[in-house]
């Protein structure tokens, strides 16, 4: 036995924090249901102004604190409150909004197999992009982490996306998100993810 087998590893979440995100809080969360089941991952893609990477203004905008004059597009964004429990950088950066253990305001009016408003039973992942476009290796490889650690944790299973649980209305991740590669990197069966992605 070496002295390093007397160190006790710390817990990977606690109260629903994972312990390798950054913590910023967000006031836009509530209480799941008490019989939710926490089984379902949503991939979304955002960034704001869209297409532009690196400010803080995701972050500020799930915190309620972005000012709608500093970009016109932002004026579109006028009295939304949403969050998501995750957001992954292009650099692969990674901040926590709301614990997992609580319900974030991501996916809206929603449904996915056999389950509706998403919001209840899943937790909210967004990768910093645009719809439609392609992310980065360094995005891919800590959102496998991410996933794995959700997976240790929560009986999550499936992983789709904001266009497969609101098809009518949400386009994000889109083309650009590669769903094999996500697979591969967890190793998990097909049924995982949506229908015709893997
Ligand atoms: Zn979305």
């Amino acid at each position: 036995m070496s002295r390093f087998d007397l160190v006790e590893h710390p817990a990977l979440w606690r109260a629903g924090w994972y312990r390798h995100a950054r913590r910023i809080e967000s006031p836009n969360f509530g209480l799941r249901p008490s019989q939710a089941t926490v089984d379902l991952v949503v991939l979304h893609s955002i960034s704001l102004p869209p297409g532009v990477y690196g400010g803080d203004e995701v972050q500020r905008f799930f915190c309620n604190h972005l000012d709608l004059h500093e970009h016109p597009y932002f004026e579109g964004l006028n009295g939304l409150h949403v969050s998501s429990h995750f957001y992954i950088r292009r650099h692969g950066e990674l901040f926590q909004f709301v614990s997992a253990d609580d319900r974030a305001w991501h996916a809206g009016d929603s449904s996915y197999r056999d389950s509706t408003n998403c919001n209840d039973n899943s937790i909210g992942i967004e990768l910093e992009g645009v719809e439609g476009g392609v992310f980065e290796d360094d995005q891919y490889e800590t959102l496998v982490a991410l996933s794995s650690a959700i997976l240790q944790y929560f009986p999550v299973t499936a992983f789709a996306g904001h266009e497969h649980v609101a098809p009518n209305r949400k386009a994000d991740p889109g083309a650009g998100f590669d769903w094999l590669l996500l697979k591969q990197g967890l190793g998990l069966d097909a049924d995982f993810f949506p229908r015709a992605s893997c």
